[in-house]
């Protein structure tokens, strides 16, 4: 089979890619593993909503169209919105189609899929960028009977077995499954390494509210002084309810959840911590400040403060004075283990050598170390917010014009 274009992947991120294809008559085909939004129904907890308020879901062509514009998507709601956008823009997705190979083949590429090969000049990754969970090397050490489980794996509390939990990472997973299990009546201790401290609401508006207006979610790759560094600065602790209500370590106290510093390793049963707890939460609360400062310069730039709450700051991250430097997992109080770690691609079915030392992709916002090839959705692709549904738009726009120009032997590329 032959087209134009190949774009891998029906999330919004290929979605979006199709629909600006389309826009500019590109002939082309999404291939999907799964079906239209495969990793919203296959790879995620049953109480999860999205952080991003409703609003903040624009995509070419589509946006939010009901009447709560505030709150925040469950993962049913969440699935009709992509599966919507599909159908919306006509995209030729092809589903159950898992693509096992893309190498280099004449002025093109070669997919081979599950159900047959194409032929193509132009290849777009939209694979996703949360594939596989990274796990530590340490978690070859943890002794027998203990439960370990990834957020892949996680879908609610009765999974979990009475006793305490240890959840490793304080970004917006680990907070968020912390405070579902210690209500849920499972003692949970939090070890916690760097992490993005964020209130909810400042100023009486949405904090994604005031990061989108200030241009912080615009913030561009090509500024960044350290790109590297910026890709992979950890998710905010954030979480989306009908409360509104903010999830920090504070919080997580209060209901009872016990801090830790960072697992730095387990040894004869024993998880070991480092002593970096409160320079860890000294350094989230002054980047929360730096970044509230910026809002608040802004606020002042555009005339809002007369209609905006004053600027205020919150309260610094309690921790206790001597936190434990070591938990006994073989005394029977800590059943499981949840390796909130953080996620990777996943790019073993490439065979294109364009991947560094490290597995990642080798791009320039975007656009591949190789003729014709793009990725998109991956933390700070383009912009802040690449790796957002917000975010697709954009950077589908940009790509899908260089893509175009490329097609069109332009060597400047748009
Ligand atoms: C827990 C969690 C919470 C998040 N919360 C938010 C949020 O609140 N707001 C927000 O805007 N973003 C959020 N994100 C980030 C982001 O929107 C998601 O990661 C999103 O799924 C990325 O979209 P995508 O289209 O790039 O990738 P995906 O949605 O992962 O789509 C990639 C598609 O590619 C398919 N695929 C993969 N490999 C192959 C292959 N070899 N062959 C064929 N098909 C393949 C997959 O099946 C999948 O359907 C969250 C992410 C996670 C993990």
């Amino acid at each position: 089979m032959r087209t134009t274009t190949v774009v891998i992947g029906a999330g919004h991120a290929g979605l979006a890619m199709s629909h600006c294809l389309t826009s500019r008559s590109v002939d082309h085909v999404v291939l999907e593993r799964g079906e239209v939004a495969n990793s919203w129904k296959t790879e995620r907890w049953d109480s999860l909503r999205l952080l991003t308020p409703n609003w903040q879901s624009r995509l070419p062509g589509y946006g939010y169209e009901g009447a709560d514009p505030d709150g925040f998507r469950t993962m049913p709601e969440t699935i009709a919105f992509i599966e919507r956008y599909a159908e919306r823009c006509a995209a030729p997705v092809e589903i159950h189609t898992a693509v096992t190979s893309v190498r280099s083949e004449d002025d093109g590429y070669r997919v081979s899929t599950s159900r047959g090969d194409w032929r193509c000049r132009t290849v777009v990754l939209a694979t996703g960028a949360c594939n596989i969970p990274s796990v530590p090397a340490v978690a070859a050490a943890l002794p027998p009977g203990i439960l370990t489980l990834t957020p892949m794996e996680y879908r609610n509390p009765d999974q979990v077995p009475e006793g305490g939990v240890l959840i490793v990472g304080a970004s917006a997973t680990g907070t968020q499954l912390a405070e579902e299990l210690q209500h849920a009546g499972r003692p949970v201790t939090l070890a916690v390494g760097e992490h993005v401290r964020a209130p909810r609401t400042y100023r009486g508006r949405d904090i994604k509210w005031w990061m989108d207006a200030a241009g912080v979610m615009d913030d561009r790759y090509d500024d960044q002084d350290d790109i590297v560094r910026a890709r992979h600065v950890p998710s905010m602790q954030l979480a989306g309810s009908p409360e509104r209500r903010t999830l920090d370590l504070n919080r997580l106290t209060k209901l009872g959840v016990r801090l830790t510093g960072r697992l730095a390793g387990i040894r004869d049963g024993q998880a070991l911590f480092s002593g970096s707890l409160r320079n860890q939460c000294d350094l989230a609360d002054l980047k929360m400040d730096r970044l509230l400062d910026r809002i608040d310069q802004w606020a002042t730039e555009s005339g809002l403060d007369g209609d905006t709450d004053p600027p205020h700051r919150f309260e610094p991250t309690r921790v206790e004075r001597t936190p434990p430097l070591a938990l006994d997992l073989t005394n029977g109080e800590m059943r499981t283990v949840i390796w909130a770690t953080g996620f990777r691609p996943d790019y073993s079915w490439l065979d294109v050598p364009v991947l560094d030392r490290k597995a990642r992709i080798k791009h320039d916002g975007g656009v591949v170390e190789a003729p014709g090839m793009y990725v998109m959705g991956i933390p700070f692709l383009r912009r802040r917010k690449s790796t957002f549904i917000d975010g697709a738009g954009d950077d589908a726009r940009d790509l899908s014009s260089h893509l175009a120009s490329y097609l069109n032997g332009d060597a400047s590329h748009a």
